[in-house]
């Protein structure tokens, strides 16, 4: 008996007092290293220029070839390029190549 009334009220100021001390600094940071990296992406992205857009694409020269065996259009920088026969055949994988030359 006589326990005083601020006792009860101390855990729930202890829980606003760490969220205002150590969760929001942390969504801060959060927020504001996010801001930054898409700044820093965005200006990575602007002083490369158009040179890196295709980069990891099917270079120009390519073009789709049918793959004899099973059918497939591969891309002839991509494909198994054989020539067999005189003509310049394109394979999408070894086993196609292997069936061609089976046959
Ligand atoms: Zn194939």
């Amino acid at each position: 008996m006589g326990r005083p009334p601020t006792h009860a009220a101390r855990p729930a100021f202890m829980i606003r007092f760490l969220i205002i001390r150590f969760v929001f600094p942390i969504i801060l940071f959060v927020v504001i290293r996010t801001v930054l990296r898409s700044l820093a992406l965005g200006a990575r992205q602007r002083s490369a220029g158009p040179r890196s857009a295709p980069s990891r694409d099917i270079p120009a020269s390519a073009e789709l070839k049918k793959d004899p065996v099973c059918g497939t259009y591969v891309s002839t920088a991509a494909s198994l390029t054989r020539t067999i026969n005189g003509k310049v055949v394109h394979f999408c994988s070894e086993e196609c190549l292997h069936k061609y030359r089976a046959a």
